[in-house]
């Protein structure tokens, strides 16, 4: 990937020492709330309140620089938008693991890959249960 400068800067959006902190963060974590997220940012910007962080994320989900991770009974999670991939849940620890269009899940699709925009497959299953 691009260094994470040029990333803001290509999807049209101003770079800031903040912006970069964000993406840096959700790029390290994989998957993230808006919590935790704020928690990582605070460290290095004590300053930045809650809701300039909420007006970025809309940002960059605008922009498409991340997408948003909707799990039922859980917070939000986001990730930056570099491929098109579905994504296992679990209900009981409430991880979140990539899955691989090809690898795990094999979809048909009956329409040209060309013409879709956007994937979100959600898989929910309990990763625990076998420890
Ligand atoms: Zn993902
Ligand atoms: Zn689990």
């Amino acid at each position: 990937m691009k260094s994470l400068i040029n990333f803001i800067k290509d999807h049209g959006l101003k770079v800031t020492p903040q912006r970069v902190a964000m993406i840096k963060t959700i790029k390290a974590n994989g998957h993230i709330n808006i919590d935790d997220l704020y928690k990582n940012i605070k460290d290095e910007f004590p300053a930045i309140s809650l809701a300039t962080l909420y007006k970025n994320i809309i940002q960059f989900i605008e922009k498409g620089l991340i997408r948003e991770i909707a799990i039922p009974n859980h917070k939000t999670q986001y990730e930056l938008k570099y491929s098109e991939h579905a994504h296992f849940i679990c209900k009981k620890c409430n991880l979140v693991r990539d899955l691989k269009f090809g690898d795990e899940v094999e979809l048909k699709l009956n329409i040209s890959i060309e013409n879709i925009e956007n994937i979100s497959i959600n898989i929910y299953g309990d990763c625990c249960k076998n420890i």
